[in-house]
This record gives structure tokens, sequence and C-alpha cells, in this order.
């Protein structure tokens, strides 16, 4: 197996944007504003940590002053003092230890869960152009694998380096008060691990960032091929999903390849840095004692010290690794809060309702523009129809209608506010796409349609699932709207989920709705069904429908024709077919078929 230096970003995701990752500057600052807010919490831990370390430090003073007397000769008495001593040492090394622990879980879990709530909080505010380029892979991967990375080393690697620290500290300060000179054996383990340390550091994050990009992909990968199943299937595409997959596995085996190379280099060298230490002192140390320079009891208590550092100092380096693959992915949990906000709320309150787009331009990628100069005025309360041919914009339309991508010129703006001037929480009221992708969410009904309205009641929420004909499957449910749906919950049919969608929009009450496909795909009768429901949301508000078949268009008020990115025409039905231009010829087509 070939060893490679980790590629960059760019080469491991070369396709999309990937989501940014934090700089180890911002991952510290981070890391020291977070402990800063468990102050308290933090000083407690280290405190009992200290008192763990210090009566630990207790039992090989003891032992060497006990040998130093039985040297010069002692009483049986003060023998027995002396292991009276030692036993009360133990059982305050244990009752501290255990206390110390405690504290410390309890102190780790408060710390993830901050972690954990403003990642949600930030992934769950993603601007969704930017998500939809990065592939949800990476957010995938992000909040499983890094979370998980991130937890394992809050909630246990944390407080066992914060005891090997204590310990490892207070024992080389015994060590040194006891005996200086017997405390140099200690730098016989320099040559080892201080150069295979330093050449581990400077390749670790490297190596484990690029391990992480790896499983995202293979994340992304996997839950692309899963919800794509149908159209794999389709079109037959399984074997080339699976040559991907295996691509994917490919890389990821090669990422953790390197990064347990560079494990292997750096753990055997240090392994030998633990044992070479006690081996120099008991050289170093008999020869001090034969020097006369040391008392016998002393270099016993000094070799049993630096006995003594070996397991903190094991568990050091151990999490000292596992501390690089949880920096690495907390640099990546961190990173989405360096996604610029593709919106800046201005505060300004739209003066009425209507939306205009004014001289619109617009491109995915720099060199394929899809809008050109595109101008629409929406009258309040009509019934937009959008047509025109496959690829010529209509949909892109529709997203910039609803505030979702920021024009690249020209503006969309609503009631003289430019819809990327208004918070998420404002556009909403405002406007809203709806497609035939609706998601229900894990938890109870109320739940999901509380995302809507936070604050609605439960006679508001009967009142949405009324008007969307769903009040009476969702008072069937077995809990009604305490019934967990979602994943691992109580299934909901296809149509029933669109309903709940419509539910929401219900709710958040926008008075412009911009239709894209809301009901293409489903069969006809539940088509029949949801359309009905669709109508009873609409009415009263501006529809802009994105017309797929051309008796939507039929029924609007106005049909707008795009074609290659620009309005070719826009009137009502009647004056199109009069006009004999290209919505005549479409008619007439779409008529004969
Ligand atoms: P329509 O709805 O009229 O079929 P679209 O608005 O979906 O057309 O697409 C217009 C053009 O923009 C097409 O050429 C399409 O390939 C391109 N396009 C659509 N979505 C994206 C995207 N997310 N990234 C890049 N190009 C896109």
């Amino acid at each position: 197996m070939v060893r490679r230096p980790p590629p960059t970003a760019a080469q491991t995701d070369p396709f999309r944007r990937a989501l940014p990752v934090a700089e180890p500057r911002q991952v510290w600052t981070h890391t020291r504003r977070v402990l800063r807010g468990h102050r308290r919490a933090l000083s407690g831990v280290i405190a009992l940590h200290a008192l763990a370390a210090l009566a630990a430090l207790a039992t090989p003073y003891l032992i060497g002053v006990l040998i130093d007397d039985l040297t010069a000769g002692t009483t049986a008495g003060r023998v027995d003092r002396f292991a009276l001593i030692l036993l009360a040492a133990v059982l305050a090394q244990a009752g501290f230890t255990w206390l110390a622990q405690r504290a410390s879980l309890i102190f780790g879990e408060g710390l993830f869960a901050d972690l954990r709530e403003r990642f949600v909080d930030r992934a769950s505010r993603l601007p969704l152009p930017i998500l939809e380029r990065a592939g949800t892979g990476d957010l995938v991967a992000r909040t499983t694998n890094d979370v998980e990375a991130v937890s394992w080393a809050a909630r246990f690697g944390l407080p066992s380096i914060f005891v090997a620290s204590v310990s490892l500290v207070l024992t080389l300060a015994a060590t040194v008060a006891v005996s200086p000179l017997g405390a140099l054996a200690l730098l016989a383990a320099v040559p080892f691990v201080g150069p295979a340390t330093l050449w581990y550091l400077r390749r670790a994050r490297d190596g484990y960032l690029w391990e992480r990009a790896m499983w995202a992909g293979i994340n992304g990968v996997a839950a692309e091929s899963a919800e794509g199943a149908r159209t794999i299937d389709a079109l037959d595409l399984g074997p080339q999903r699976h040559e991907r997959l295996l691509e994917s596995v490919r890389q990821t085996y090669q990422a953790e390849y390197y990064t347990r190379w560079l494990r292997m280099w750096w753990f055997t060298p240090t392994e030998f840095s633990y044992v070479v230490p006690v081996g120099a002192a008991l050289l170093w140390c008999g020869w001090l004692v034969h020097d006369g320079s040391l008392s016998i009891g002393a270099a016993t208590t000094v070799i049993l010290y630096l006995r003594q550092l070996i397991d903190p100092f094991d568990e050091l380096i151990s999490w000292l690794d596992e501390i690089q693959v949880a920096a690495t992915s907390l640099a990546r949990i961190i990173g989405i809060e360096e996604v610029q906000d593709d919106r800046s709320p201005s505060g300004a309150v739209p003066t009425d309702d209507a939306i205009a787009a004014t001289d619109v331009h617009f491109a995915y990628r720099a060199d394929t523009p899809v809008l050109h100069g595109v101008c629409l005025d929406l009258i309040p309360g009509e019934r937009l129809a959008i047509v025109g041919p496959s690829g010529a914009g209509k949909s892109t339309l529709g997203r910039l209608l609803a505030g979702i991508d920021a024009p690249g010129s020209g503006s969309v703006a609503v009631g003289g506010v430019p819809l990327m001037e208004l918070s998420m929480d404002d556009l909403r009221g405002e406007v809203a796409l709806v497609t035939q992708e609706h998601h229900v969410f894990v938890g109870t009904l109320r739940d999901n349609l509380l995302l809507a309205k936070p604050d609605a009641a439960d006679a508001e929420l009967q009142t949405a699932l009324v008007s969307v004909d769903a009040w009476d499957w969702a008072c069937a449910l077995p809990e009604g709207l305490d019934t967990q749906v979602g994943s691992g919950g109580q299934s909901l049919t296809h149509p029933q989920s669109q309903q709940l969608a419509l539910a929401r929009l219900v709710l958040a009450n926008p008075h412009t709705l911009v239709l894209d496909e809301a009901t293409s795909l489903l069969d006809p009768r539940a088509a029949r069904h949801l359309e009905r429901s669709l109508a009873r949301v609409v009415s009263g508000r501006t529809v802009v429908a994105i017309a797929h078949r051309l008796h939507t268009a039929h029924d609007a008020d106005r049909v707008a024709v795009i074609e290659d990115g620009r309005i070719s025409e826009l009137g009502s039905h009647e004056e199109l077919l009069a006009a004999r231009g290209p919505y005549a010829a479409l008619w007439r087509s779409w008529r004969a078929e």
C-alpha cells in the first residue's frame, strides 16, 4: 500500500465546494471561550484532581522515609504508625479520585451539550444554496462522526487529561523536591519522545483532516445512493454507484492507513521513553547513593515517582492522539460557523405585499448565466403561471422569487425591501417555495407543525390541519397531535406528509406562494385530493405556479413564458393565444398530444 501525504481540500473535493474547516487558532479560541464559560466547574475539577494526585504522592514519599528510618534503626510502633498513615493516604487517594472523576464527567457532559446545541443551531440556519452545493454527506458526517469524536474526547478525554496532567506536574515537582540530582534521570526520555512527538504533530492535523473528509465522502455516496435508490434501479446505475462507493472506501482506507502509519512511528519510540528513565534512575540514583550524595530512602522515592509517572504520561500520550482526532473534528464542527450568511437583515419593513423582480441576472456557475435581466412585477392576489421549455430557468426564477437564492445583479424585493435583507423568519411570513420535496421531522406531529409557528396554540394547529383536509387522519393517529412521526415513529403516507407541509404553510401564513411541481409526481388520485388541499391553502394568496402541465397556465390570471433565461411573453392566456407567439405554439402542441 502506497503511503502518500494528505491531499489538499481541493483535491479531495474537486466537484463540490466543501463546507469550511476552522483554522487551529479558531479552534483554540473557541475551546478557550467554552472553557471560560465553565470556569467554576473547571476549577473544581482541577482542585479535586490535585488533591487526588497529592494523596498519591504520599505513598512513595512515606516508603522512602520508612526505608531511611529502617536503615537508621526504628521501632515497631513507628512502623505501625507509618502503615496507618499509608492506609489513610491510599483511602484519601481513592476518595478524591472518585470525586474528581465524577466532577470531570459532569463537566465533560456540560461542555459537550454546549457544543451540540451551538452546532444544531448553526446547522439548521445554514444558507440553503451553500448546503446544496456542499452536499448533504459533509454535513451528515459532521453531525455524526465528528460530533461523536468530539463527544468521546469531551466526556472521557478531557477528564483523563486533567488527571494525567495534574498527576504529571505534581509528581515531577515532588521528584525534583526530593532530589533535583536524582530527577535528572528523566532526561533519558527526551531523545525518545521529543523528536518523534514533533514529527507526529507536524503531520497529524493534515492526516486527520484527510481521514475525516474521506469518511464524509463515504457518507455522502451512501446517503445519496439510498435516497436515489429508485432512480438508480430505474436507470440501472447500480454497478456505477457500487464502484463509486468502492472508490470512496479505497480512498478512506488510504487515509486511515496514513494516520495509522503516523501513530506507529510515534508510539514505538514513545513506549521506550516510559521505561528508559526508570532504568536510568536505577543506575544513576544507585551511583548517587554509592557516592553518598543521596540516601537510599530518597533514591527509592525518586525511582518510585519515576515509575509513577509512566501511567499519566501514557494516558496523556494516548489521549494526545485522540485529541488530535477530536481537534480535527472540532475544526470541522466549528467550521460551519464560518459560513457567511447569505442574507443580512436590515430591519426594513415591507410597505406592501407586492413582490417585484427587477433586471435580475443569475448564474449557478460564473461561466454559465441562467437568467438574463428578468423583470417581473407580481400583482398581489393574482395567480401567475410560469411556463417554458425544460432548462429555461423556471425553477431558478421560482427560487429567486422565494428568496432562496440571491440574484447576481438586479433585485427581488417585497414592498420595496430586497428579500435578502429580511431575516429568515420574516421572509417565511412573506413568501414560501412549495416543492414536492418535504420532510417529516422526527418528533411529534405537533413538533412538526410548530416548526412553522413555534407559539401556535393547539386550536390553531387544528385549524391548519382542517384547512388542508388532514384533520381526520391526524385525529385517527394513536395519540393525535402527540403521536411520534418521522423515522422510527408512525409512518405517514406520501400525501399525508405533503399535507403536513401544507399545514405548515398555513401556519407560516405567507402572502405569496411559489409552487414548483408541488403535485406533479403524485399518483393522479392523490394529486386530485392534494390539489383540493392546495387550492384551500392558496386561496387569497398571490401564487406563482411553475407549470409543467399547461392546464395550470390556462387557469392562471397571467402567464409568463420563459425562454433561455428571459421572459419572452407575459399576459393572460387569451392575450397570449391571440398574440400567436411561443405560448400559442406550446398550447397548440400540448392540445395536440
Ligand atoms: P427549468 O425549471 O426551466 O427546467 P432550471 O431553472 O431548473 O430550469 O434550470 C435552468 C438552468 O440552470 C439549466 O441549464 C440547469 O442545468 C441549470 N441549473 C439548475 N440548477 C442548478 C444547480 N443547482 N447548479 C448548477 N446549474 C443548475
